[in-house]
């Protein structure tokens, strides 16, 4: 089955709400055809706002327009839109059964009887749940319930797919599963889908490109690698993974490190003070005479696949750097640590507002 795809195109568009409270300032995004987009950021950004923007549950204030395929749709019902929506709370039919609950949205659509009953057929198949076509779904587990709704959307084969939080509420096992699937899904149908998350590695998996959201405003557009590995702030770069932050003069001495600082400005970034950025999988621990700093082992964390290591005795915060599991430290041992030029990320020093 495939679905129209469009490009949606958000102009201009803020949100105030009743009591005041303003949830978005004026964003401009636009989603390409096909592509799926991962809204990301802290709780209370602004990305479900943005999203129910999209569906038509809310109207942006004056002067915001939103554009389906160049269509002006700002005031269009989410009824005549021809939008899928997935939320965390499911939203289904309890006393229905899994077959009426993904038949519904075709009914409404007064599709005839014998393509609602194929299309229902081809859902189920698709999204593995045909052995439970005649249970009600109050008697189904979490992550079934999901896929009828995945289902229920995307039947009526809509024009755009939403996503609020689809996983949050399944385990850690069974979120990845479905991860993988939601994303072999969209590939597959190759439908427009904007899909909201705070949570950074389903971003990452799932996104064509991440919007990158902090208290209302856009603060990244950009493919995952580029969020992870040229974050615009550090904000960004937080919310991307763990990060290390460091004042540049402390690498001042460091050749390559002052070779780093002249190539990973980020553009249109004004020179001033600014800090070094690294991961914590970029640093290794190396021979005396090449290191970059000497660090004191604070804390380690046997992790299976490596040791994680909380350094202090550089700058003022704890480092964190991952090592090969075999190494195996002391607390309070000294240790020569290099950080790969390569990888060093430039911002602009701000004061630290993370979030946590
Ligand atoms: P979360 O991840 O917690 O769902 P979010 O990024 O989706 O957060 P929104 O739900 O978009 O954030 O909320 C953005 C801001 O708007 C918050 O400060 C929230 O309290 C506020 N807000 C949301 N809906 C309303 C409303 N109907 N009336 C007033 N304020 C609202």
């Amino acid at each position: 089955m495939s679905a129209q795809s469009i490009p949606v195109s958000v102009h201009a568009c803020a949100k105030t709400f009743a009591d005041g409270t303003r949830a978005l300032d004026p964003i401009d995004l636009q989603i390409e055809a096909g592509e799926t987009i991962a809204l990301l950021g802290p709780s209370g950004c602004g990305k479900t706002t943005l999203l129910r923007l999209i569906a038509g549950l809310e109207v942006p204030d004056p002067g915001g327009r939103i554009l389906y395929d160049g269509e002006d749709v700002t005031r269009l019902a989410i009824e005549r839109r021809n939008v899928g929506m997935v939320f965390q709370s499911y939203a289904l039919f309890p006393n229905m059964t899994v077959r009426e609950n993904v038949a519904y949205g075709l009914k409404v659509r007064r599709t005839a009887a014998r393509e609602v009953r194929r299309r229902v057929d081809h859902m189920l198949e698709m999204m593995h749940i045909d052995e439970l076509g005649h249970r009600r779904v109050d008697q189904l587990s979490g992550g079934q319930r999901q896929r009828v709704a995945l289902a229920r959307a995307i039947a009526v084969r809509p024009r755009v797919l939403l996503l609020d939080e689809p996983l949050t509420a399944l385990d850690a096992l069974l979120r990845e599963r479905l991860r993988g699937e939601i994303n072999g899904l969209l590939r597959g149908l190759g439908i427009t889908a904007i899909y909201v998350t705070h949570d950074r590695s389903e971003a990452m998996a799932l996104g064509d490109r991440i919007v990158v959201m902090n208290r209302g405003r856009i603060a990244q557009v950009g493919a995952p690698r580029d969020i992870y590995h040229r974050p615009a702030s550090a904000f960004v770069a937080d919310f991307a993974g763990t990060v290390n932050r460091l004042p540049a003069h402390l690498l001042a001495h460091c050749a390559d490190a002052r070779d780093a600082e002249r190539a990973s400005l980020p553009p249109g970034e004004p020179s001033g003070p600014s800090d070094f950025l690294f991961r914590p999988e970029d640093a290794d621990i190396v021979p005396r005479e090449d290191a970059h700093f000497i660090a004191r082992v604070h804390a380690s964390s046997f992790l299976g696949d490596r040791t994680r290591l909380m350094l202090e005795g550089v700058g003022d915060e704890l480092l964190v750097i991952d090592c090969r599991p075999r190494h195996s430290l002391e607390i309070g041992a000294e240790i020569p640590i290099r950080i790969r030029p390569e990888s060093l990320m430039r911002v602009p020093t701000e004061k630290k507002n993370l979030a946590a």
